[in-house]
């Protein structure tokens, strides 16, 4: 038998939309890495009865450990602790200790606040000491501290505001409480592969293939989902199972050879930060207008090899920007692959880089035509060395589709021009 969870997300700006969940999925990440068994995640508002009634539902269908975020400040709204500690049968009690934490805590952040009376804002925070009699208590990251409390299920509460959350599960994890309810886990391996290229139709294919010729394949757990025009195939199996893995690896390749681009588990990002160690790049956008810029920014660090960008929306920004003929743009069209050779070569040129990636396309609705319709996008990458790479692509979906995909697209012309020799 595995361990089972379920995670109880509360706060009314998250369950009406205001403010994206991060806290279900990143503990359902960190729950996946632990082996325990993720059954639901259901999210509340910041009413009391709404969340007993949610810790009753996942209590009801028999998980081991119960993961709540949020409800933990000196406000009225506030009232996690409280529901934990009544669904649980304890008591809450002040624990002063914590009380003189919190104190020290609210005494350095006030310095900034000379005027703010102390004694009025400990008062309104003396509620962030109170405990369910027994539990664990979790330091607080900023202020309110979370709690585990032992039992059937195990219950951990912690603080809504991710980068509290997040240091104060790991404090979780070596709670008694906590080790004690995941005890039985199984131990899984998460491997990622993947794959840029392939439709997910020939990928099934496999998949199907890999099922007959591949003893223990109904062993393997896989996922297989399209994110940002890629395939991304993440399996979990245990550790005895790691030889059936390779075996599906193995087949991959020789299926797909060139469309298998990561079985590491990096990101075609990731790869090609790497491959722009020790050089210089720069885009010259036109219909993404900055995107693969700001991709290539994502990372810290990137400002290394990220010289800058120009977005040439307009014919004219393209010649005067990046020096494109504009005989060049009259002859052949903006959206055109001589237009996109001469943005990348412009880019080169007026960055003194030494890699360059250009781009420009019809992102739509309007601006399509029978021979060059909605979606099409020409990409150039060029190298100051003369290698450079060049491809039009149909791009399926919506203006914001096709901007998104063009980065991947972009990503991974860069990828294969920089592994060229
Ligand atoms: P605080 O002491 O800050 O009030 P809290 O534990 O009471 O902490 P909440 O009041 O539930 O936390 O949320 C505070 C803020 O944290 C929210 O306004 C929101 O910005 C962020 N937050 C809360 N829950 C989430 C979530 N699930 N995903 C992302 N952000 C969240
Ligand atoms: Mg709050």
């Amino acid at each position: 038998m595995s361990t089972r969870a379920g995670i109880v997300v509360t706060g009314t700006e998250v369950l009406t939309g205001r403010v994206t969940d991060l806290n279900g999925p990143w503990l359902a990440d960190r729950l996946l890495e632990l082996g325990v068994e993720l059954a639901h995640i259901t999210i509340c508002g910041d009413r009391p009865a709404d969340i007993a009634s949610a810790l009753k539902f996942h209590a009801d269908e028999g998980v081991d450990l119960i993961l709540t975020s949020g409800g933990l400040g000196p406000t009225a709204d506030d009232m996690t602790v409280a529901v934990v500690a009544e669904f649980c049968g304890r008591e809450l009690v002040l624990d002063a200790d914590l009380e003189a934490r919190i104190a020290a805590i609210l005494k350095r952040m006030m310095r900034r606040f000379p005027d703010a009376d102390f004694d009025a804002v400990m008062a309104a925070n003396r509620k962030q000491a109170m405990i369910p009699l027994g539990a664990e208590v979790l330091n607080p990251v900023g202020t309110a501290p979370g709690v585990v409390v032992e039992g059937t299920p195990t219950v951990v509460v912690l603080p809504g505001p991710p980068r509290e959350l997040q240091p104060m599960w790991s404090t979780a994890l070596d709670t008694e409480g906590v080790r004690r309810a995941i005890a039985g886990r199984t131990e899984y391996r998460q491997e990622t592969v993947r794959m840029y290229g392939l439709p997910e139709s020939g990928l099934a294919e496999t998949l199907r293939l890999a099922e007959k010729k591949i003893d223990g394949f109904d062993r393997l757990e896989i996922t297989t989902c399209l994110r940002r025009g890629e395939l991304e195939i993440v399996t979990r199996y245990e550790p005895a199972d790691a030889e059936t893995y390779r075996e599906v690896v193995a087949l991959l390749n020789e299926q797909h050879g060139t469309d298998v681009y990561s079985t590491d588990g990096s990101t075609v990002d990731d790869q090609v930060a790497g491959l722009l160690a020790g050089r210089t790049i720069a885009t010259a956008e036109s219909c993404t207008a900055g995107l693969v810029a700001a991709r290539l920014t994502d990372r810290p660090g990137s400002s290394a090899y990220v010289m800058g960008g120009a977005v040439v929306y307009s014919n004219e920004a393209k010649s005067e920007l990046l020096g494109v003929d504009p005989a060049l743009i009259a002859a052949h069209g903006a959206v055109s692959e001589p237009v996109a050779e001469a943005m990348a070569a412009g880019a080169l040129r007026r960055f003194g880089v030494d890699t360059a990636v250009a781009i420009t396309g019809i992102a739509g609705p309007g601006g399509g035509s029978a021979e060059k319709p909605v979606g099409t996008v020409c990409f150039t990458v060029a190298r100051a060395d003369g290698a450079t790479l060049t491809r039009t692509v149909l791009l399926p979906g919506e203006r914001a589709d096709i901007r998104e995909r063009s980065t991947t697209v972009a990503m991974h012309l860069l990828r294969k021009l920089l592994q060229t020799p």
